[in-house]
């Protein structure tokens, strides 16, 4: 596929906005690799229309070709299919116990993703209690009990001759006792959808107070596992899903199905039998395994920089001229954000790392920086173009205004025009002495 891809790519000629016929040679191929991965058809023919819609007419980025170009498109879009963002598990606040029950058909992996599951609530100082709520197989218990105890979580159990809702029931109370403050039930599956199933599952939604429940999908079902997970929305209510078995060769087009189909976030991912293998769900990741393009990926994310570069040049030429404002403010903060956020820009700038830890910049110095950036944004989204590129413009009752559409004081506005003014200054001064060649990052 990836050849046939590469093909198309040579046949279509360079040009500079992507035209009907670029688009819908690329799409085809594209279609047919959202298909063999798994993705549910309904999905992919509305995704395929949206692309298609989106893409006719954009500019083609310098340093790709047209079918590239739909290919960034595309994986852009599935990105956003997905969420686009990762996605915890809710926990109840302060000390109350937080009660998620697994669900999913047998063999889907709920067991095992509930022992994987307490590891990582353990690593996260919470002390969670399972609960074997699987009592039609004694095997079931048994392998919970295994897996705890390599966890080092506690198990609940009362053998196989009590109602699931009342296992549930008596765990809670336990849990309050022992001080527990997360209990997941490990429910039982069927082969198949059945009534049972949702019936019992359902009683023990009525018997306690389910916070979070999580469905289970083997990603190994394909398509399948989709109809699985809408079913289980549509009778009993998902929070969440978590994918199992995606270190198998499956591209895992499931994956990508579930939050379109269902509406409901992807929170993790089965890696493997080993208890550790349960990794945190990242759209981007999932979409580059899905669209199976890794070169193209890469290629796409170098145009992506050589543009961050040349805006980085336009705005060091502002700079000496003094004439940075607001907006190319706002243009660098998206550009950090980009690059994983403060923190890990300055871990990652050889002078501000070590700046980083020379002020002794720990986690929460960093997460409070984060917070005032975001403050400024607020600040800035809330000023009319013409004041972010003028901030002359700015008199008090403009920024009163502001201080109000940003739900902040308005200290906190003159604050930031003063430190902008005072870091317009300063860039100015860096940019006249050349002592750095490229524009940085001015925080
Ligand atoms: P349950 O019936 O839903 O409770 O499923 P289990 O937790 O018993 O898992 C069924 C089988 O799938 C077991 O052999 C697990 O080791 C295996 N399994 C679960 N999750 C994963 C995963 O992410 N990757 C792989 N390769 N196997 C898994
Ligand atoms: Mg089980």
């Amino acid at each position: 596929l990836t050849e046939k891809l590469q093909n198309i790519f040579k046949n279509l000629r360079s040009k500079g906005r992507l035209t009907e016929d670029d688009v819908k040679e690329a799409l085809k191929e594209i279609k047919r690799a959202l298909l063999a991965a798994d993705v549910n058809f309904k999905v992919v023919k509305d995704f395929i229309k949206n692309v298609q819609e989106r893409a006719i007419g954009q500019d083609v980025m310098n340093g790709l070709n047209p079918g590239q170009m739909v290919v960034k498109i595309v994986n852009e879009e599935l990105v956003k299919l997905m969420g686009s963002e990762t996605t915890e598990i809710k926990l109840q606040p302060g000390s109350a116990i937080t009660v998620i029950m697994m669900a999913g058909l047998q063999g889907a992996g709920k067991t095992t993703t509930t022992a994987k599951l307490a590891g990582k609530f353990k690593l996260k100082g919470k002390k969670p209690l399972l609960v074997a709520c699987d009592v039609y197989r004694p095997a079931a218990i048994k392998q919970l009990q295994i897996n705890g105890e390599k966890q080092g979580v506690e198990v609940f159990s009362m053998g196989e001759n009590h109602k699931p809702a009342n296992i549930a029931k008596a765990a809670l109370l336990h849990a309050q006792k022992n001080k527990n403050n997360i209990v997941i039930l490990d429910t039982a599956g069927r082969l198949h959808i059945d009534e049972d199933m949702m019936a019992e599952l359902q009683e023990i939604k009525d018997t306690v107070d389910v916070h979070q429940t999580i469905l289970v999908i083997d990603a190994m079902t394909g398509q399948d596992a989709v109809n699985v997970a809408k079913d289980f929305n549509d009778k009993i209510g998902i929070d969440g899903v978590i994918v199992t078995k995606l270190d198998g060769d499956t591209r895992g087009g499931a994956a990508l199905s579930v939050k379109a189909v269902t509406g409901k976030p992807i929170l993790y991912v089965g890696m493997g039998e080993k208890l550790s293998d349960l990794e945190q769900f990242y759209p981007e990741r999932m979409a580059s395994r899905i669209l199976g393009m890794g070169d193209v990926l890469t290629l796409i994310e170098k145009a992506e920089a050589e543009i961050d570069e040349e805006k980085a040049k336009k705005m060091s030429q502002k700079l000496k001229k003094a004439q940075f404002d607001f907006e190319d403010y706002l243009d660098s903060m998206s550009q950090m954000k980009n690059m994983g956020g403060l923190g890990s820009v300055m871990s990652m700038l050889p002078g501000l790392g070590g700046m980083g830890k020379m002020k002794g910049l720990d986690d929460d110095q960093t997460a409070q920086a984060e917070k005032n950036l975001a403050r400024m944004e607020a600040m800035i989204y809330s000023m009319t173009l013409e004041e972010r590129r003028n901030p002359d413009l700015l008199n008090p009752s403009r920024k009163h205004r502001i201080a109000k559409g940003a739900g902040v004081d308005i200290s906190e506005v003159n604050r930031m025009v003063k430190q902008f003014n005072e870091m317009k200054k300063m860039m100015k001064m860096m940019g006249k002495g050349g002592r750095r060649g490229k524009f940085r990052m001015p925080f």
